[in-house]
């Protein structure tokens, strides 16, 4: 047998059921509604994380945040593709670098 979980309001103390996003008698936020999956919207994360590289982390962690098995899915590949980003950003300004300057030992990343 399914036993509904309740839950209490915060805001004005009614009962109401624990998968609610929002609190049915005074409409307070009670959790963040379900995240956006869709393949629109994981272009943009992907896009960003590539090309905007640490502006993309804020996806990346809000993402990973979620327990929808897809949500935490796009997080680690916007976590990829900002590592990937990052590593590709320093590899170019090394050669940038040791080309400019010759070579530098010391230059380590
Ligand atoms: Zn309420």
């Amino acid at each position: 047998m399914n036993i509904t979980k309740e839950i209490l309001c915060p805001s004005c103390r009614v009962t109401i059921p624990a998968s609610a996003n929002f609190c049915l008698q005074c409409g307070v936020k009670l959790k963040e509604p379900p995240i956006a999956t869709s393949a629109k919207k994981q272009m943009v994360i992907y896009f960003i994380s590539f090309l905007l590289a640490p502006f993309g982390l804020g996806y990346v962690v809000k993402y990973l945040k979620q327990s929808d098995p897809k949500a935490r899915k796009i997080g680690i590949t916007a976590l990829i593709l900002t590592i990937l980003a990052i590593a590709l950003m320093m590899w170019t300004s090394k050669i940038f670098l040791g080309s400019y300057y010759g070579p530098m030992n010391t230059l380590r990343f």
